[in-house]
């Protein structure tokens, strides 16, 4: 039985409710985590609250770096412990599971060290006038995480909220919350004052919503899927607080005729299959121009179906997905892709031996003639790769921004014009050029554009968005 962190203790829900845990890899049972509602909301919000008026609003700018160094250390000493949780909890393979604990690591380790580095400005006024720009906190900031990435959205989420001197309430989501109260009990053990970062576990449509509503919450960050980014942005505007969204997308690689395909193919399989799919900058789409369409699909078929999903101690390229409602979710796209006549060209397999209430699902690579299907503009995240031709140079841009979504793109070929005119051209947060790199760095400022949200992740942008600028006029003349 999980507990929650609030004012620096582990406590139950208020009214003692819990929740069931399923583990994705068998479907049964496996632990409990208590039910949050509105009262244990409320609890957490003051707590954060007061940290803010009391010793974490009080600590330097050096010391609260400090202590998230700490914390990044104590993550990596505990690192194995947090991999077993994550891979219990959504079905990661456990080599995926050590690389996002060290993720999370190390934005404790980036946001640690930019703590003491943000510096206001002064700007030159009228006679006898100082003026200075400083930063400041937000205040509390509520934290909205997906179950595709637990440990790693709480450190991309988290550790530049904490950098900036603001308190933090989490909502994990109800399916993966596991390595997140774990990570918030490290953090008190490394000396984190109470109420500074606090927990609180549930449902989206009970805690996440009271958090999201709550008046005394000065900004609030979400990642997840579209329909509730808008409940997040209605409840922050009526609260008329801001928030930085990220929903997901439904990325393009653009493939020339001059790609290095040796370079190229891997990375395309492993953008569309690391997370089981699960990923919102998964590359979902793949655009290859005609004259060599056919080839380089036949060899990316050849590298796809050597694609396995197993348990996580088998630790395969892939686990099972989350839960029923996505192994349902991936199941009904793959029919509908073959009802609207796209072609499977390769499939991926389920590994022997797996348990038979996992939620497996077989990677699937189609072949379409156009841009017609859903499965080429919905979010699927699962792994399905849809391929289609493209004509030259304008078709290929005017085809990677036909969706709704703009988070990340890709562009394959030698040709250096075409690479920046191609990157420039697409609608998309991040573009990568030769490489494919799900998000990116903890370094590399991250985000999208059209209905894949808007605000600034990761970087020192992140601190921008988690703090505000006051501005002191001051007269020193006579
Ligand atoms: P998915 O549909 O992929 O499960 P969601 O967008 O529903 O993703 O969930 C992402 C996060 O948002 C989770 O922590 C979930 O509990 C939370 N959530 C879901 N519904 C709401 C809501 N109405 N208000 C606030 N948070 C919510």
């Amino acid at each position: 039985m999980t507990q929650m962190i609030i004012n620096g203790k582990q406590v139950d829900a208020v009214n003692k409710a819990t929740l069931d845990v399923w583990s994705p890899t068998d479907g049964t049972v496996f632990t409990t985590i208590p039910r949050g509602q509105e009262a244990d909301v409320d609890l957490a919000v003051t707590a954060a609250r007061q940290a803010l008026n009391g010793a974490w609003g009080k600590l330097t700018a050096m010391d609260r770096g400090r202590l998230l160094t700490r914390l990044s250390e104590s993550i990596l000493e505990h690192k194995e412990e947090l991999a077993q949780l994550e891979s219990k909890d959504t079905g990661k393979p456990l080599s995926t599971s050590r690389v996002d604990i060290t993720v999370l690591a190390r934005y404790f380790e980036f946001y640690g060290g930019a703590a003491d580095k943000v510096h206001g400005e002064t700007i030159p006024f009228q006679t006898d006038y100082a003026v200075q720009v400083i930063r400041e906190p937000l205040g509390v900031t509520a934290h909205i995480i997906p179950w595709n990435y637990p440990a790693q959205m709480f450190g991309r989420s988290v550790a530049p909220a904490l950098a900036m001197g603001n308190a933090s309430v989490v909502k994990p989501a109800e399916d993966a919350c596991l390595s997140i109260v774990r990570v918030a009990e490290l953090a008190l053990e490394v000396g984190f004052p109470p109420g500074a970062l606090n927990v609180v576990t549930g449902l989206g449509e009970e805690a996440g919503a009271s958090l999201s509503k709550h008046h005394d919450i000065n900004f609030v960050t979400f990642t997840g899927s579209n329909e509730v980014g808008v409940l997040i942005q209605q409840a922050a505007a009526l609260n008329a607080v801001k928030c930085v969204l990220e929903l997901g997308g439904k990325s393009a690689h653009i493939v020339f005729n001059d790609a290095n395909f040796k370079l190229a193919i891997p990375a395309i399989v492993k953008g569309i299959v690391h997370n089981t799919g699960q990923t919102c900058t998964a590359g979902s789409r793949l655009l290859v121009q005609e004259d060599i369409y056919s080839d380089f699909v036949s060899e990316l078929a050849l590298e796809f179906s050597k694609v396995r999903a197993g348990t996580p101690e088998m630790d395969l390229t892939c686990g099972p997905v989350v839960n029923k409602a996505q192994f349902d979710r991936v199941n009904r796209y793959i029919k509908k892709g073959l009802a609207d006549g796209l072609k499977v060209v390769a499939e991926g397999s389920i590994a022997d031996g797996v348990p038979k209430g996992g939620y497996f699902v077989k990677p699937t690579l189609f072949s379409s003639p156009n841009h017609d299907s859903d499965l080429l503009t919905q979010e699927i995240f699962g792994p399905v790769l849809v391929a289609l031709p493209f004509k030259d140079e304008a078709d290929a841009i005017r085809l990677s921004n036909a969706t709704d979504y703009g988070l990340l793109g890709a562009v394959w070929t030698e040709n250096g014009g075409r690479q920046q005119r191609v990157a420039r051209g697409m609608k998309c947060g991040q573009v990568y050029i030769n490489g494919f790199g799900a998000g990116g760095g903890v370094e590399l400022p991250f985000g999208g554009v059209k209905k894949s949200g808007h605000g600034r992740e990761k970087g020192f942008v992140a601190l921008e968005e988690m703090s505000t600028t006051k501005t002191i006029v001051q007269y020193y003349g006579e």
